[in-house]
């Protein structure tokens, strides 16, 4: 099993702040799988992503990434654990404003320790990946909002992880742009690629082969679904 959270519980604040923001979830996802995790907001989606991302720790239950405890791991080990397995793309895109679109890329090899001379190849092929080969050397100021976001997929992809998190990826774009997005994951998971998406959109969540939904920190429902596939007009 690539990722297996198993009876996770994640509680917020002491006495009447208290919040119980993750209830007994579990949650196991195999290689390859495209999951939307989808529900309203406030429902905990984001702290089940901060977790299953190894941006934090639960308060009770075990989370195990190809196999590893990563609950017991020390920050450091945590950092090269998510560095060589996550991916991770935002709503907001979060790439650097002064920066090109290839050096916005480069930048987890960097903390990755790639070899120099291959920054720049790697970068490239990325960026050709998702379509913005003739874009390099743009800022982000110079692109559109779902340019932005294959940029910011480029840089999620770069270090060849095994599996993306994405946060509401869609949640600043327009429909088509969006569908456009959602198509390039589906892409990326025929390459062999896992991909896990938080939405609280049903439209959205559609795209999606299984779908998890989740309800007052619990996981309310989770099966497989026939994925909707974007149709002529909006290929990636
Ligand atoms: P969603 O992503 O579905 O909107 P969240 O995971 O952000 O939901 O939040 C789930 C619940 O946990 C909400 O009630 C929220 O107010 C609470 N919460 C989230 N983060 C914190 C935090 N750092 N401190 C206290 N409460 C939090």
């Amino acid at each position: 099993m690539l990722l297996d959270a198993s009876h996770l519980w994640k509680v917020y604040g002491e006495g009447d702040a208290r919040v119980e923001a993750l209830r007994d979830v579990c949650l196991s996802v195999e290689a390859g799988e495209f999951v939307a995790i989808m529900g309203p907001s406030g429902s905990g989606k984001s702290t089940l992503m901060n977790l299953l991302g190894c941006l934090d720790k639960p308060t009770r239950g075990t989370y195990r990434v190809e196999g590893e405890d990563v609950s017991r791991l020390s920050a450091t080990d945590l950092a090269h654990r998510r560095n060589r397995t996550l991916g991770f793309v935002f709503q907001a895109f979060n790439l650097l404003p002064r920066t090109s679109a290839l050096a916005n890329v480069q930048l987890p090899m960097l903390y990755a320790g790639v070899p120099s001379k291959e920054l720049e190849r790697r970068a490239r092929a990325a960026l050709e990946r998702v379509g913005l080969g003739d874009r390099l050397s743009h800022l982000p100021s110079e692109l559109s909002g779902g340019q932005q976001q294959r940029v910011a997929i480029a840089r999620a992809i770069v270090n060849r992880p095994k599996v993306i998190l994405a946060d509401e990826p869609t949640g600043n774009l327009d429909s088509k742009t969006s569908a456009q997005i959602l198509e390039l994951f589906q892409q990326l998971r025929d390459e062999g690629l896992t991909i896990l998406y938080v939405t609280h959109e049903p439209d959205v969540a559609e795209y999606a082969s299984r779908l998890v939904v989740v309800k007052d920190g619990r996981i309310a429902q989770d099966g497989p679904q026939t994925p909707k596939q974007a149709g002529p007009g909006v290929a990636a």
